[in-house]
C-alpha cells in the first residue's frame, strides 16, 4: 500500500489521505482501519474520525464498496488491478488536552501522525511493504523511526512497522543526537521554547542524563533491539505528561513549556520508561499480542509485566545509572505507593483480572474499589519480586536476570511469552517455588502493605499510613529507618553500587549523609 498525506483543501482541520493498492488479483478487496493502537489496550474506533470516503480504480473510475463492519470496507474490484481510497481524518483537536502521544494533528506549523489512526490495510496483504509520502513544505524537517526513500517519503517493511512509527514534521524541530554502545539515539523536540524565547531544555544535560540511563538499560539486556532510536517530543504550553512506546521510537507529550526543572525530571521519567519498553512489550511481547489483531480486543493477562515491570525499572534505572539521587528516587517511590495504596490498595480485582479488563475500563477511573492499576500495583509487585530474589541470593541475582532471560528466550527470537513462561523464568531465577508470590501479588486481591514492608525494611525503608493532623493531610508516607543489620548496604546494592563507590565518576556519593533524613516528601 502507498499512502499520501496532505492537508484537506476543503476542510483544513482534516488530514487528506490517499491509500493506493496495486497488484490486485482478486474480485474483492477488504480494507480495514485499526480499531485500537498498540500501547493502549482499549478500542478507540478511529473510523469515527473519517468524514468522507471514496474508492476509484487505476483509471479514476469509481468502484463499488460497502462497509461490512464499523471499520472494514468491502470493495468490488471489477477486474481492476489497482485501487485508491480517498478519505480524510479529523485532526484538529479542540483543546491541547486532546492532543496526546497516540493521536494525530495538523496545523500550519505541525503535522503529527500516528499512522495507526488513519492508515488502512488490505486483508491478506498486511505483511507487504508500504510507503508514506507527505505533502509538506520543502523546508520542513521529518522526525520518524522509519527510513526515508526521499525527502518526503518514508518506507516501512510491512504494516506492523508502519503503525509502530509515528512521525512529527514541522518547520523547526530541535535535534539532539547522541550515541551509546553503538546505538544512534535522536531526541527530537517540537515546541520546545519557553515563553521568554529560550529553549525549554539544556541539550548537553539531556545528552549526559539520557546516555547514562540508556547505557544502564542496554547493560541489563546485553544488547539493544534496534540500530537507532528516536524520542519524538512535543512540548505543550499546558500541563501534560504522556508517552507511548514504539519499535525504534517513542512519542512523548509534556508540558507546560515554562515548568523548568520539573519538566526536565518529567522528560527523564517518561523517557526511561518508554525506552525500557523497546525490549519489554515491543519485543518481549505477550503471545496474545503476537501478531496484533487490529480489528478487535486482544486480551492478555500479563500487563503487570509489560507495564508494571517497566514502571518499576523506568525510575530504578535512573537511580542505578546515577541520574537520580537517592532522594529523587525515594520521592518517586513514595508517589508510586501513594497512588496505589491511597486509591486502589483494597480493590476487588487482581493484577491478572485488571490486565484482562484493560479492554473494558482500564483507562477510566472506574467504579470505586473495583480494579487495580497494572502500572502501580504491577510496579509494587515487581519491586517485591526484585527484593525477594536479591534477599534470597544476597544480590547475586535479581529481577535483572529475569528480564535478561525473557529477552534471550522470548524477545530476541520474537516468539511471544505466556503468563506461565514468565512464572517459570521467575522461579528459575529465584531457585524456588514462588507460589506465595503469585497467589498474593499476581492472582490475589489482598492488600500488599505487610508483604511490601517485609522487603522494604530489609533495605531500611518502610511504608506507613499517617493519620491527618492540623499540620498535614496524612496518607501514605515512605520512611527511611535507622540503620539496622546491613540495611544501608543492601539499599546501596539495590541502587546500583556499593556505599563507597559512585556509579559514575564525579557523581555524588550513593548515600550521602545529608540525604538520610527521616521523612521523604513527595513532590
Ligand atoms: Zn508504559
Amino acid at each position: 500500500m502507498h499512502y499520501r498525506l496532505s492537508t484537506d483543501p476543503v476542510l483544513p482541520h482534516y488530514i487528506a489521505i490517499e491509500a493506493r493498492l496495486t497488484d490486485i488479483k482478486t474480485p474483492e478487496v477488504e480494507l480495514q482501519l485499526p480499531a485500537w493502537r498498540p500501547g493502549r489496550y482499549e478500542l478507540q474506533q478511529f473510523a469515527k474520525n473519517i468524514q468522507r470516503f471514496t474508492i476509484v480504480d487505476g483509471a479514476g473510475q469509481p468502484l463499488p464498496f460497502r462497509k461490512i463492519t464499523k471499520d472494514r470496507w468491502l470493495v468490488q474490484t471489477n477486474g481492476a488491478t489497482e485501487l485508491t481510497a480517498y478519505y480524510n481524518y479529523y485532526s484538529l483537536l479542540p483543546t491541547p488536552h486532546q492532543l496526546n502521544a497516540g493521536s494525530s494533528f495538523i496545523s500550519d506549523t505541525l503535522l503529527y501522525v500516528n499512522p495507526v489512526n488513519l492508515c488502512l490495510y488490505a486483508e491478506g496483504r498486511i505483511g507487504e511493504s508500504c510507503t508514506l509520502s507527505l505533502e509538506i513544505p520543502n523546508s520542513w524537517t521529518i522526525a520518524c523511526g522509519l527510513k526515508q526513500s526521499d525527502a518526503k517519503t518514508l518506507v516501512a517493511a510491512d504494516f506492523y512497522e508502519l503503525v509502530d512509527c509515528p512521525l512529527i514534521a514541522a518547520p523547526v524541530i530541535q535535534h539532539i543526537p547522541f550515541e551509546v554502545k553503538g546505538v544512534q539515539f535522536h531526541i527530537w523536540i517540537q515546541g520546545g521554547r519557553r515563553s521568554d524565547g529560550n529553549p525549554t531544555f539544556d541539550g548537553q544535560r539531556i545528552i549526559q542524563d539520557f546516555s547514562r540511563f540508556a547505557e544502564k538499560q542496554i547493560e541489563l539486556y546485553g544488547e539493544f533491539p534496534e540500530q537507532d532510536y528516536h524520542f519524538l517530543t512535543l512540548i505543550l504550553p499546558v500541563p501534560y505528561y504522556h508517552g507511548v512506546e514504539h519499535r525504534n521510537s517513542t512519542v512523548l507529550v509534556l508540558g507546560p513549556n515554562d515548568e523548568g526543572e520539573g519538566l526536565h525530571q518529567d522528560l527523564l521519567g517518561v523517557s526511561s520508561h518508554e525506552l525500557f519498553h523497546a525490549w519489554n512489550i515491543i519485543r518481549i511481547r505477550p503471545t496474545e499480542l503476537l501478531p496484533y489483531d487490529f480489528t478487535q480486543e486482544n486480551y492478555f493477562p500479563t500487563c503487570f509485566v509489560a507495564e508494571g515491570v517497566t514502571t518499576y525499572y523506568g525510575d530504578l534505572m535512573l537511580r542505578q545509572s546515577g541520574v537520580f539521587t537517592d532522594e529523587a528516587y525515594l520521592k518517586e517511590l513514595q508517589v508510586l505507593f501513594k497512588r496505589h495504596f491511597e486509591n486502589n490498595g483494597r480493590a476487588f480485582q487482581s493484577l491478572v483480572e485488571s490486565s484482562w479488563d484493560l479492554w473494558l475500563d482500564g483507562y477510566d477511573k472506574g467504579v470505586p474499589d473495583r480494579k487495580v492499576s497494572v502500572y502501580h500495583k504491577g510496579a509494587i509487585a515487581a519491586l517485591i519480586l526484585d527484593l525477594h530474589i536479591r534477599k534470597l541470593t544476597n544480590h547475586s541475582r535479581s529481577l535483572d536476570d529475569v528480564m535478561h532471560i525473557m529477552w534471550e528466550r522470548f524477545g530476541k527470537p520474537f516468539v511471544g511469552y505466556t503468563l506461565n513462561d514468565y512464572r517459570s523464568v521467575t522461579e528459575d531465577v529465584a531457585g524456588e517455588s514462588l507460589d506465595w508470590y503469585y497467589d498474593l501479588c499476581i492472582f490475589g486481591n489482598r492488600p500488599l502493605e505487610t508483604k511490601l514492608n517485609e522487603y522494604l525494611i530489609w533495605v531500611g525503608l518502610a511504608v506507613i499510613y499517617e493519620a491527618p493532623s492540623l499540620d498535614q493531610p496524612g496518607g501514605i508516607r515512605l520512611l527511611e529507618l535507622d540503620e539496622a543489620g546491613n540495611s544501608r548496604q543492601h539499599r546501596a546494592q539495590w541502587f546500583g553500587g556499593r556505599l563507597s563507590e559512585a556509579p559514575h565518576e564525579g557523581h555524588a556519593e550513593l548515600i550521602p549523609e545529608d540525604k538520610l533524613g527521616k521523612n521523604v516528601v513527595a513532590k
